[in-house]
């Protein structure tokens, strides 16, 4: 596609970034097909070829309206047309391009203003979420119904193991997820342990850990993102430098926005090294068990058959399939447990959670949920299961069924294997 940016933009990184990937795409269409915001509009301009131009034609110099905004808005960045599109055409950092252009020249006001200052201020601070999520759960018999589908009811993340092995990796402690549902890490440390690696989460001191970033990044706030992930190499960079083997993601969102700080702060001298080592070093926790697979098999195949039926269907999340590229890992992971996956149709669409989406776009997320669940539950089977903790709250607010994330499926499946010794 011929391209004539502006100069405000044309000489910028973003501007060169924005180049490149426009004029590998030749307009062919394809990726309308398999977006689900296309497929509930049947608008061009709500698909990723006319969202490419509404963003081409801000960028050589449009005016940024309102009309923009609304067809960039209600896109998920699903992802699922870089899948479909033949050209390699990287749309989801062309939207972020797009999306921060927007925001700089055409301030949002009002109620949707307020509520994204307020969900960038709350969300990545645990100091904040956590009591108010505890608020919430206390309270959540009374809690009007879309309200209280955001809030799961209080669990317990169970024992974490005791970190003395010589092979370790890091965990993400995040924001919201500990507050909503505290026993994925643990359960994720527990499966690992019995591998013989310790999981440790950098959360203390004065540099603790926390929000990867995503969320202040996908609300138009790049420089409070950036902040987050030089807060996240400086907790972790001790314990990297002190051979820690890799930065472990049981949140695919996380995952997917912790693979790329390397590109997020390609422009900062201080931290541009260490963001590629980061970057470099992050994994989802199905390719570290993926590439644990022959103790991990040994230790799955000692474990008694199971009684009752455990049919799975497993949602995949866009920022797992898409995102980070990663298709059929859990999958096998749950098979190679004994569970049975059953089949679900259309399995590339977004559930509708999508970060802080559902919050901001609950009409277009409740039907993307009613269609998803349709297809997981087509099989009639025992729980849902997922890699997200977003997907995970929004697909349980929508269903009688259990919604697990698989890795405690895999943990709870792997009580009574011995853990492994210690040094
Ligand atoms: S990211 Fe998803 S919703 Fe957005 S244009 Fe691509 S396929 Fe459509
Ligand atoms: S499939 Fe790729 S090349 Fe074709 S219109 Fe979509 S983004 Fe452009």
């Amino acid at each position: 596609m011929e391209t004539h940016l502006a100069d405000f933009i044309r000489h910028t990184p973003a501007g060169r970034d924005a180049e490149a990937i426009l004029r590998k795409c030749v307009h062919c269409g394809f990726c309308t097909a398999t977006c689900p915001t296309y497929q509930l509009f049947g608008d061009e301009l709500d698909g990723p070829r006319g969202r490419i131009y509404l963003i081409k034609q801000m960028l050589e110099g449009a005016e940024a309206t309102e009309r923009t905004r609304v067809h960039l808005d209600r896109c998920l960045t699903c992802r699922a047309c870089e899948t479909t599109c033949p050209s390699g055409v990287h749309y989801s950092r062309l939207l972020d391009i797009g999306r921060e252009v927007l925001e700089a020249r055409l301030p949002r006001r009002g109620v949707d203003g307020a509520l994204r200052v307020t969900l960038k201020n709350l969300l990545p601070r645990p100091a904040l979420f956590g009591p108010a999520m505890k608020l919430g759960q206390a309270f959540r018999p009374l809690l009007p119904m879309p309200l209280k589908a955001k809030v799961p009811p209080a669990t317990s993340a169970g024992a974490w193991p005791r970190a003395g092995h010589a092979r370790r990796m890091l965990a993400l402690a995040g924001c919201a997820q500990p507050s909503m549902l505290p026993g994925i890490n643990a359960a994720t440390a527990r499966v690992l342990d019995r591998l013989g690696i310790s999981l440790v989460e950098a959360r203390n001191g004065k540099n603790a850990a926390g929000c990867c970033g995503a969320v202040r990044f996908h609300l138009g706030d790049a420089e409070g993102a950036r902040d987050d992930a030089r807060r996240n190499i400086d907790a972790w960079w001790p314990e990297i430098e002190a051979g820690c083997e890799a930065v472990v993601m049981t949140a695919s969102g996380c995952g997917v926005h912790v693979k790329d700080y390397g590109h997020l702060l390609r422009e900062d001298a201080r931290y541009a090294a260490r963001a590629e080592r980061v970057a470099a070093l992050t994994r989802d926790v199905s390719e570290v068990l993926a590439a644990e697979r022959e103790p991990l098999t040994a230790l799955l195949g000692v474990l008694p058959r199971l009684t009752v039926a455990r049919r799975v269907a497993f949602h995949s999340p866009c920022t797992l399939q898409h995102g980070q590229k990663i298709r059929g890992a859990v999958e096998a992971l749950l098979q190679a447990a004994g569970f049975e996956t059953t089949p679900v149709p259309d399995g590339h669409l977004c559930c509708g959670s999508a970060g802080t989406y559902s919050i901001l776009q609950p009409g277009i997320a409740m039907e993307l949920r009613r269609n998803k669940l349709a297809a997981l539950e087509a099989d009639r089977p025992n729980v849902i299961a997922t890699a997200n903790v977003g997907c995970q709250a929004h697909l349980a607010a929508g269903t009688s069924r259990p919604v697990r994330h698989w890795i405690e499926l895999l943990d709870e499946r792997m009580i009574g294997a011995s853990p492994a010794p210690r040094r």
